[in-house]
């Protein structure tokens, strides 16, 4: 996990998951402190030259410098590492960062990606931008049609990439199908799991190699720093990522680490709770005359309830709502809400709706906006912490002024 620890985390631990948040990875120092320590430091001093050396070719354990590790980061890496399951985890400065790291840790010039088209925006900037400029193909499939998985599929197709649930539509992506695809081609597959949370999907379970997270969104879940996460093998950390996250410095701060490693405390709990509320609306919701559609992946009518009752155990905190009389209602709802905040996060405490047409997506011409579903009356919502009565009542009380 750390560089100094390099033991592996994927032996079942007897502790479970709520208590792992609590007490995982926790490297106390001599003071014996209860809460995690902050080590702001760039740098480690040596007891002597001779233990310079013995650090910097590897035969003593032990911190080099920040850039490659750093305590508090690496206690949040074994946090992490124990909520998803993997053998090991690497933070970086941001989810972009984690997701720009990973896919080149893939990859290299001549090779091929495949997408799905479905993505975060900037995650879509890196896979059909960025690599095609290092001689990476990029291939854009709709995710949700396996078929287009396969024929994609070339002899030098090194990665496959894909969000699921995904934004802001919710529309699911069978991970473990795609999984199955891209290794018969002998490529890798990296799951961006933002929206599904660590608690309700566990990509590398379903046959995923990479998972990647903005910690950003639940993991604080306050709202406070950009943060990211890598999750994979031992191997593929210290031989694909290892080297690229050194000397590229993506490295995450200690101080943002802390934030993080103390926001895993109450993860569970807050996740647990979003969604519930995120359920309770979602049914609420359905039933109002001025909404034409709920989509949410915890609601039964959603169109591929089947593939999510075998792929995630909660429905998420995110919901996407469809208002008739298209922007103009949508903005005046919008705009009428006074508990829910327009904001183009998710996953904080703060329920959040934004209006992606004219935000995260507007970029898209109409016709890549009717591709992904996006129409000019869809909201999306990240659910948050509040009174689940006061949400609804905040909902009732806008949609009455629509
Ligand atoms: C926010 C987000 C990212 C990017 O994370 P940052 O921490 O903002 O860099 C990537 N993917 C998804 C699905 C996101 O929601």
């Amino acid at each position: 996990m750390s560089e100094i620890d390099n033991k592996k985390t994927s032996a079942p631990s007897p502790l479970r998951p709520a208590t792992q948040m609590v007490h995982g990875g926790v490297m106390r120092s001599q003071w014996g402190e209860t809460s995690e320590a902050l080590f702001m430091t760039q740098g480690y001093v040596y007891e002597s030259a001779e233990a310079a050396e013995r650090r910097f070719v590897g035969d003593e354990p032990g911190f080099i410098y920040s850039r490659y590790a750093n305590p508090t980061v690496s206690m949040f890496e074994e946090r992490m590492a124990l909520l998803e399951g993997a053998e090991a985890a690497r933070g970086t400065a941001s989810g972009m960062a984690a997701v720009t790291a990973a896919m080149l840790s893939c990859v290299k010039a001549g090779d091929h990606v495949v997408a799905a088209s479905a993505l975060f925006g900037s995650c879509l900037y890196v896979v059909s931008e960025l690599l095609p400029r290092f001689g990476v193909d990029c291939t854009l499939v709709d995710g949700t049609d396996l078929q287009q998985w396969k024929s994609a599929m070339r002899p030098n197709t090194r990665a496959c990439f894909l969000e699921s649930p995904t934004n802001p539509t919710l529309s699911v992506i069978d991970i473990a199908a795609v999984a199955d695809i891209a290794h018969e081609a002998g490529a890798k597959l990296v799951v961006d799991n933002v929206f599904a949370t660590a608690l309700w999907q566990s990509p590398l379970a379903l046959g995923a190699d990479v998972v990647i997270y903005s910690a950003t969104k639940h993991i604080d879940g306050q709202g406070r720093c950009l943060g990211g996460v890598i999750l994979s093998t031992e191997q593929f950390i210290e031989e694909d990522l290892k080297d690229l996250h050194r000397h590229t410095g993506p490295s995450l701060s200690p101080f943002n680490a802390w934030i993080m490693l103390k926001g895993l405390e109450t993860f569970p709990l807050r996740v647990q709770q979003q969604t519930r509320s995120a359920g309770v609306l979602a049914d609420r919701l359905s039933d109002h005359k001025a909404i034409e559609r709920v989509i949410y992946p915890g609601k039964a009518d959603h169109p591929q309830a089947e593939l999510i009752a075998r792929q995630m155990k909660g429905g998420s905190t995110m919901l996407a709502l469809e208002i008739a009389g298209g922007k103009a209602a949508a903005f005046r709802l919008e705009n009428a809400l006074k508990v829910i905040q327009i904001s183009n996060n998710l996953g904080d405490a703060k329920s959040l709706i934004t209006h992606p047409a004219t935000t995260t997506h507007q970029r898209l011409d109409d016709d890549q906006l009717a591709a992904a579903g996006i129409k000019q009356g869809t909201l999306r919502v990240s659910i948050g912490l509040e009174d689940v009565d006061d949400l609804w009542e905040d909902f009732e009380q806008a949609l009455a002024a629509v």
